[in-house]
């Protein structure tokens, strides 16, 4: 399985179990559900904000795409408001971390 690469590339990719249809994320080869084969399939490209943080200038999120994916990352511009929803601009592999970006999808002054 190759999600990392893909991740690397920018393609938002998670994995899906082939027995139970269960979305993995993050990535394993094995379903911790019933521990069938997992496959790749592309990713949400959305999410909403659950939580987040000001460090230094810059927000970092906590975002909720499906019950079971949950990604954290960097706001690229704008003030977050929780349940608010962003789209992944940008994502890859830091230091061996997941690293995501995102842009707000509503007006900031709902
Ligand atoms: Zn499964």
């Amino acid at each position: 399985m190759n999600i990392d690469k893909e991740l690397q590339k920018g393609h938002f990719v998670i994995g899906k179990c082939t027995k139970c249809g269960k979305k993995v994320w993050p990535p394993m080869d094995f379903c911790d559900e019933c521990f069938g084969e997992v496959i790749m399939e592309d990713g949400p490209q959305t999410g909403r904000i659950t939580e987040f943080a000001k460090k230094e200038n810059e927000y970092f999120c906590i975002i909720e795409m499906t019950e079971e994916i949950r990604i954290m990352g960097k706001l690229l511009s704008g003030t977050p408001k929780n349940n608010q929803l962003v789209k992944i601009t940008q994502c890859g592999i830091v230091e061996n971390n997941y690293f995501f970006e995102f842009s707000l999808l509503e007006s900031a002054n709902m």
